[in-house]
């Protein structure tokens, strides 16, 4: 792969830069971890899968969780800030989390450290997406940033209930809350000119994604609607989705519009690529690779 981004700096492959109009698009990666392959399909049997995303002896397939840098009118907006950084080495052996790249890297190999940083977006709380928020001596880890979320989902992530309960970790979150360091939206908001986040419910109620429309061109990060390349046909639904039929409703509703548009899509668990455009399949969509 370039390790030349498209802005000239030098980076590793995983924190690739792009341009969508005039905004500067960097993909950064917080590690590789791994979850049961199954789980990550719902009902679709194996034999449908397992070329897309080989699975290992334990029937685990490879993910990376990908947070997203937007540059934008002299603004710093990450979106995700990590897999968890406390679990000691039980839960880290469960996940098979291998930290190859971390978060604080990716900003480094464009110049950035965590003090830059101006908004934070959270698409959810879960433990793999918003897991560097707060730092292990509880400070926030972007010091200078307000953290986006919707109501719902700090709601849920607040008062979990058993099958959802898992998935949050309330260091991640209670100390910003008693800091007033989020920013709460509900439903559709506008982040900064040409940013906004929109509720992509399914996996759970609270989900946003993030759209950024700059100078004709439409980046979509797709949150968990759409967590890697082989989940782009429609039925291919995480068990993990506590709202299956919603998840299916919004990709419905929401991916004949991004190809229409042309949108680059960034899934946030792709193990090996960080923009991608639709393509009209059978099935619905298949996601193809962007070269950098
Ligand atoms: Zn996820």
């Amino acid at each position: 792969m370039n390790s030349q981004t498209s802005a000239g700096l030098a980076a590793g492959p995983w924190a690739t830069s792009r341009q969508i109009g005039e905004a500067t698009v960097t993909t950064l990666t917080d590690g590789v971890f791994r979850l049961d392959g199954g789980a990550m399909f719902g009902t679709v049997p194996r034999v449908f899968w397992e070329t897309a995303a080989p699975a290992d002896e334990l029937n685990r397939i490879r993910l990376r969780i990908n947070p997203l840098l937007i540059q934008l009118g002299g603004q710093n907006i990450l979106v995700e800030t990590g897999f968890w950084d406390q679990g000691g080495e039980k839960f880290e052996s469960i996940y098979a989390l291998d930290r190859d790249e971390t978060v604080f890297r990716g900003l480094g190999a464009v110049g950035l450290a965590p003090g830059d940083i101006d908004i934070v977006i959270n698409t959810h709380l879960h433990f793999d997406h918003a897991g560097r928020n707060v730092t292990p001596a509880g400070e926030p880890t972007f010091p200078n940033a307000r953290y986006v979320v919707q109501r719902q989902e700090l709601e849920d992530a607040r008062f979990p209930h058993e099958r959802s309960r898992a998935s949050y970790i309330p260091g991640t979150f209670e100390p910003l809350l008693e800091a007033g360091l989020f920013d709460v939206v509900e439903g559709e908001a506008e982040i900064v000119p040409g940013v906004r986040v929109v509720p992509l419910p399914g996996h759970n109620l609270g989900q946003q994604g993030v759209i950024l429309e700059s100078g004709g061109e439409t980046l979509v990060y797709t949150a968990d609607l759409v967590a890697t390349r082989a989940h782009a046909p429609y039925a291919f639904v995480m068990g993990y989705d506590l709202y299956p039929v919603t998840c299916l409703e919004e990709r419905k509703r929401w991916l004949p519009q991004w190809f229409e548009q042309g949108a680059v899509l960034c899934p946030p668990h792709d193990p090996d690529g960080a923009f991608f455009r639709l393509a009209e399949s059978k099935k619905g969509f298949t996601l193809e690779p962007l070269s950098p």
